[in-house]
């Protein structure tokens, strides 16, 4: 079976349309570095389009009809939409499913310390990441800090241009014999990726005769001033990190690669590039027959645990509730439903990378700029942990895809022993629906800096609409 490069199959128009909709991905990607960032970037976006919040829409006891669109959020980080279709739900609806949370380094609860004239933030990392890969490189700090009295301070710094930076540091190589010898896994250990924020003691006033700043020495002086910033910048105490959610990501946008500008170079692209297609597919179609949803995630780069993961029964709260207001609410109707329905699980699947081409199965690994990915299952060794897509099910995308001439490839993450990789398929596809993984490629997953294709990640979100608005099992 041929792959092709999908650039060759486009015409002025389509070329118009893919640079918009990358120049839109890729502003998205720069507001949204954290769950609680892509929700609210999420939320403002569907308000403009005609979205309403669930809760509001309960109070005034609405009745939902065909064309409605209503979304609800759980805890900030997880996002849920609906646009009622013009069948009832209990036949089904067609959803698009996505992560939005990124691997990263999470501030500890008791995180500051003071070592060798350095003060530091501690960090447990978040998900799989090669540990060696976040040292020296400009970092940001995003979230929020939720103080006693119930306040939420929020913290974005870094990204903007004046922002100062944070980073780990790494062993200078004139003194790393021994460290090279080191297993890769071992080289910066987890508790080393701690992050130095400042190296300056606490001012305490200024002479009076010379005028000059006088600081505080000994013991944490350059802790206390760091703290001192925070309690002018935050109004926070060194105590209110035990009830903050502070995410270290790397600092900076997200840049066109390459001299012919194919391609995006940016930071959380796992899974954020097949969030925001599907985000943008659901603003794109038109009157639907099934309804349409689309959910967004948190958690699912640790397991999608937790009360916003894929595990949680949010989802199925949800449906129950927009059943509610549509007039046709039983436990039986939720189930026939869930069923009922069709999903794309989408996340991101492994590029062919020619520099560890012993790493895959050439005939079933995705190429860069070859068209949206389906993984029938994903999984390692065995299939352990897949969800392994229905043949018939495929037969019915194929068909779809044919009819709406988007391109699409088909492939396995890697070679068969190597390892692998869950999603959130398998969680859907306990209701007994029909789901399969699909998504775009990315090279260098997981890695601060990703690359994906614009190419794909167009063809993603034709492939997103096509499915909306013809896919029926
Ligand atoms: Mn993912
Ligand atoms: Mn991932």
């Amino acid at each position: 079976m041929e792959k092709k490069n999908v650039w060759e199959c486009y015409d002025e128009k389509q070329l118009e349309e893919l640079e918009v909709h990358a120049k839109e991905y890729m502003d998205f990607l720069d507001n949204g570095k954290t769950e609680r960032e892509c929700v609210d970037f999420i939320v403002n976006r569907i308000e403009k389009e005609g979205y309403r919040e669930l809760q509001a829409l309960m109070k005034e006891k609405k009745a939902l009809k065909k064309g409605d669109k209503v979304y609800a959020v759980w805890m900030n980080k997880s996002v849920v939409m609906f646009q009622m279709g013009e069948k009832p739900m209990c036949e089904g609806m067609n959803i698009l499913g996505a992560h939005i949370d990124s691997p990263r380094l999470d501030v500890k609860q008791n995180p500051m310390y003071e070592e060798g004239g350095f003060a530091y933030l501690d960090t447990h990392y978040y998900g799989g990441v090669k540990k060696y890969q976040w040292v020296t490189i400009p970092l940001a700090i995003h979230g929020v800090i939720i103080k006693k009295d119930g306040t939420c301070v929020e913290v974005n710094i870094g990204d903007k241009e004046d922002d100062p930076v944070f980073f780990v540091s790494d062993l200078l190589i004139h003194l790393a014999t021994e460290q090279l010898e080191k297993k890769a896994s071992k080289v910066i250990e987890g508790e080393a990726l701690d992050i130095i924020i400042g190296n300056k003691p606490l001012s305490i006033g200024k002479n009076k005769e010379d005028g000059k700043e006088s600081k505080e020495s000994g013991k944490d002086a350059v802790k206390k001033g760091v703290l001192a910033i925070l309690k002018e910048s935050y109004d926070i105490e060194e105590e209110d990190f035990i009830s903050a959610e502070l995410e270290v990501v790397p600092a900076g946008k997200a840049k066109e690669a390459g001299f012919d500008r194919s391609m995006i170079l940016a930071y959380g692209q796992d899974d954020r590039v097949c969030a925001f297609s599907s985000l943008k597919a659901m603003l794109e179609i038109g009157e639907v027959e099934r309804t349409a949803c689309c959910i967004l995630v948190d958690k699912e780069e640790i397991g999608s645990v937790g009360a916003t993961g894929m595990e949680s029964k949010f989802f199925e709260n949800m449906v129950a509730e927009v059943m509610n207001l549509a007039g046709e609410y039983s436990e039986l109707n939720v189930r026939r439903c869930l069923a009922s329905s069709c999903m794309l699980s989408s996340d991101v699947s492994s590029a062919f990378d020619p520099s560890f081409a012993s790493s895959f199965d050439k005939k079933n690994v995705a190429y860069l700029g070859n068209g949206m990915v389906f993984n029938k299952f994903t999984g390692a060794r065995g299939k352990s942990g897949s969800n392994d897509a229905n043949a018939e099910y495929l037969g019915h995308i194929r068909s779809i895809f044919a009819k709406e001439k988007v391109h699409f490839q088909t492939a396995e993450l890697g070679k068969v022993d190597l390892g692998g990789g869950g999603t959130i398929a398998y969680i859907l596809a306990l209701y007994g629906m029909n789901v399969i993984d699909s998504g775009v490629a990315v090279l260098n997953m997981h890695a601060p800096w990703e690359a994906t294709s614009k190419a794909d990640v167009y063809e993603a979100k034709r492939g997103y609409v096509a499915f909306l608005e013809n896919a029926s099992m």
